[in-house]
């Protein structure tokens, strides 16, 4: 696996599009982000707190953190003072936990909405009338320290690209939705749609992702 070589021809494929490129470096030892980072790659998704927490404490401070996986409310402390993005936002409990723990840290945490676009049975994300909700409800409209930038999805784990990509379509649309329901406000800022991983990056590109989260095509399998 040359780290430096897959990253750039990931980004020649993405270029032209509006994606940029998040390495997804969970289960992958410091010597690897470290070569994702020399070669430019300066963008690294987590799907753990304590995982993140632990490589954040030792590599290059401009790093730019994302927090992709399902996360527990009582995790958010270890990571406010420092997280760019959190992806997994599936209820209002989170959102009010994160609100606190990035007040008491003096900065506003940017967060996507997770919305569950698969066919399959997942246990995590919303569906749309429940994240409608969240948007709608007096408690985030009073929110000062989170940010709702966007939403995030995954498609359901299949070979058919046909499915996958009226998936990544349904997203965009839903985000499109929204932008045009909701007027931006200084908590909620709607540019981002977090879609797309080493099996679909590119279909993902081509149906309006911003953010697409790869692992494995630039690290090798897990
Ligand atoms: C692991 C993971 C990815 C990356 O998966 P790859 O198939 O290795 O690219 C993307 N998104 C989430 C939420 C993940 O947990």
């Amino acid at each position: 696996m040359n780290i430096t070589q897959n990253i750039e021809k990931i980004k020649s494929e993405l270029s032209g599009t509006s994606a940029r490129l998040i390495a997804v470096t969970k289960t992958k030892p410091l010597a690897d982000l470290q070569a994702a980072y020399d070669g430019n790659c300066k963008v690294f998704g987590e799907n753990k707190v304590q995982e993140m927490v632990e490589k954040w404490e030792v590599l290059p401070k401009d790093i730019e953190w994302h927090l992709i996986g399902h996360l527990q409310s009582n995790k958010v402390k270890y990571m406010a003072s420092f997280v760019a993005m959190i992806h997994s936002v599936d209820s209002l409990k989170l959102l009010q936990e994160i609100d606190k723990q990035a007040l008491k840290n003096n900065r506003v945490i940017d967060c996507l909405l997770q919305i569950y676009i698969a066919k399959e049975e997942t246990k995590f994300g919303l569906s749309e009338d429940e994240a409608r909700e969240i948007l709608d409800s007096e408690e985030f409209k009073a929110m000062k320290n989170v940010r709702i930038v966007g939403v995030m999805g995954m498609a359901t784990f299949t070979d058919n690209q046909e499915q996958i990509r009226l998936e990544f379509r349904g997203l965009k649309a839903f985000f499109e939705n929204l932008k045009a329901q909701y007027a931006p406000t200084e908590n909620l800022q709607l540019s981002e749609v977090s879609m797309g991983m080493s099996g679909d990056f590119l279909i993902a590109a081509e149906e309006g992702s911003t953010l697409v989260r790869v692992g494995s095509a630039i690290f090798g399998s897990r």
